[in-house]
């Protein structure tokens, strides 16, 4: 079957993709991963060659690239590539801090950030989990009290992508001056830069994606401009609520792309491997597991596709996303799983691509939203 997905602007970019990962990252990874950091000279290349802020406007200094198949290429060539938090560090900047800058950001904000937003020399993270919050945001306690023109910001964030590296953060904070349970219209989203009293912890040990940055952000009377708030005070968890198709999306065409590539590392290693005098591929188990390993990474493609083009025409709603997004990450899990026991003990070594797309599937089904809360999603739409 001949996949539709993409035109011919789509392979040319590819090619582009293909080239920015063999001259930029190749060769380097291993070392970033070290360092838990990728360096900034990439992501200003990042930015001279057009694979930043696509969807930003010519006017800010982007392309206004609306056809989110770009994306897609991109994500699939990092994947390929091999270079997963690459892909994951460029999702946060792209995925999860862009949309909002686009959609409630004044006039004066976008010309502020966006241009330096796309060409790499202001890297952004996404804060909106803290330790007491993740799943449930109106858990967060983060304020932001209003001081003449100003805000003061003070609270702790976690787990955040670009957190120890990065410029400047989308801040989800409490604005409604209470303590108690907060209401829907408790939060508002500032662009916070790095400044006086914005400080964070040394990048997690983590198990897989271990290039990209990933901390804690502590604020203690952070001064924000109130020309740094993003849209109407009260109305962050509404935003959000409003771009959750896009960040889900983002993260099932990772995994499906995982997906893809676990099958294609699975059935490169059985044909060169031997067992008992013959490849692996001559046993019949081992042709079942590939079988079945093709079949799902074809189906979980063809999902995501068909997602894709619902978002590309603003039809993908929030139930939807949370169904591909939990079909998408599930399924890298699962095939990522039965793609390492082909590869034996190799497969439990990091430098073998399997190892790293197993570690970084594992954080599919937990980050963004956690499958249950997929499922939460979908269930009470029914
Ligand atoms: C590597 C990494 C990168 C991350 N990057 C970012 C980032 O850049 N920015 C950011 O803001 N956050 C980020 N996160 C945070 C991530 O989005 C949260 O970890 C996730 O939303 C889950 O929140 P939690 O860890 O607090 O788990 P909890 O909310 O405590 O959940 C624990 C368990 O309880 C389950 N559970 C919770 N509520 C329900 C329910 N109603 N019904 C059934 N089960 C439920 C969950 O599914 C889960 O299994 C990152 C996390 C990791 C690990």
């Amino acid at each position: 079957m001949k996949r539709a997905l993409f035109e011919e602007d789509h392979e040319q970019f590819r090619e582009l993709a293909v080239e920015f990962n063999a001259r930029q990252i190749a060769g380097k990874y291993a070392q970033w991963e070290k360092e838990h950091q990728i360096p900034r000279d990439v992501w200003q290349s990042a930015g001279e060659n057009g694979l930043l802020g696509l969807a930003v406007p010519e006017e800010f200094g982007g392309m206004g690239i609306d056809d989110y198949r770009f994306r897609v290429v991109l994500d699939e060539e990092f994947v390929r590539s091999g270079h997963l938090a690459v892909a994951l560090a460029l999702h946060l900047h792209d995925d999860l801090v862009l949309p909002y800058l686009l959609a409630y950001g004044s006039q004066d904000l976008k010309q502020r950030w966006l241009p330096r937003f796309v060409d790499g020399s202001t890297v952004t993270s996404c804060a909106f989990t803290e330790p007491g919050a993740g799943s449930d945001l109106r858990g967060v306690r983060t304020k932001a009290v209003r001081d003449g023109d100003d805000w003061l910001l003070s609270g702790q964030k976690t787990f955040i992508g670009n957190g120890a590296y990065g410029d400047a953060a989308v801040v989800l904070a409490r604005t409604d001056g209470q303590t108690a349970r907060a209401g829907e219209d408790a939060f508002t989203l500032f662009m916070v830069e790095r400044s006086e009293g914005y400080s964070n912890g040394q990048p997690f040990d983590k198990m897989g994606l271990r290039a990209s940055d990933t901390a804690e952000l502590f604020f203690d009377e952070v001064r924000v401009s109130d020309a740094d708030r993003i849209g109407e005070v009260g109305q962050g968890l509404a935003y959000i609520k409003e771009q959750l198709p896009q960040a889900r999306l983002a993260i099932a065409v990772a995994a499906s792309a995982i997906c893809t590539a676990a099958f294609d590392q699975a059935l490169a290693h059985a044909g060169e491997r031997s067992a008992f005098g013959q490849a692996l591929t001559e046993f019949q188990n081992t042709r079942f597991e590939l079988a079945d390993l093709k079949t799902e990474a074809h189906v979980t493609q063809s999902f995501v596709d068909r997602a894709v083009l619902a978002f590309n025409e603003g039809e993908l709603d929030a139930q939807e996303a949370a169904e591909v997004k939990l079909w998408a990450s599930e399924s890298a899990k699962k095939l990522t799983d039965k793609a390492l026991q082909i590869h034996g003990g190799y497969g439990y070594i990091m430098e073998y691509p399997i190892a790293q797309s197993f570690t970084a599937s594992r954080l599919l089904t937990i980050f963004g939203g956690t499958s249950e809360i997929m499922r939460e999603t979908i269930g009470r739409a029914l």
